[in-house]
């Protein structure tokens, strides 16, 4: 018996073009588009085409090149989008808020809300 290939994540169908997103920047690897639920005034997903990682731990052992060329989209859509200036989250594992288990950082820029680490 063959395992079934696993439902490919939200991520990876609007990088297909399957679901509808604001795409904000594109490399052959990496897409960014903005979030469908902002949390600040800039609020951008940047995620790897594929999921073949589920959180940023497992893209940083599997392949370090991609995980730079990730917070290079980053650092470009923050400059386009933000000044420059932002912060870089990746929510790993459910209890820190993780609901799609494809890597992705959010860039949030803007003038960003009072919080516990701002
Ligand atoms: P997480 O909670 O896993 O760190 O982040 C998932 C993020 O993806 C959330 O901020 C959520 O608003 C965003 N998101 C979930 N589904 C969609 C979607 O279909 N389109 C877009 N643009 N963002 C989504």
């Amino acid at each position: 018996m063959t395992a079934e290939a696993p439902e490919p994540s939200i991520f990876s169908r609007i990088a297909a073009r399957e679901i509808p997103a604001a795409i904000v920047a594109e490399t052959e690897r990496v897409i960014a588009f903005d979030d469908i639920a902002p949390q600040a005034p800039v609020h951008v997903i940047v995620t790897p085409k594929t999921s073949e990682y589920r959180n940023v731990a497992e893209l940083a052992a599997g392949d370090p090149g991609l995980l730079a060329e990730l917070v290079d989209v980053a650092n470009q859509v923050a400059a386009r989008r933000a000044g420059g200036e932002f912060r870089l989250v990746f929510n790993t594992g459910e209890s820190a808020g993780q609901t799609v288990f494809h890597v992705h950082a959010h860039v949030l820029g803007g003038r960003l809300g009072e919080g516990t680490l701002g």
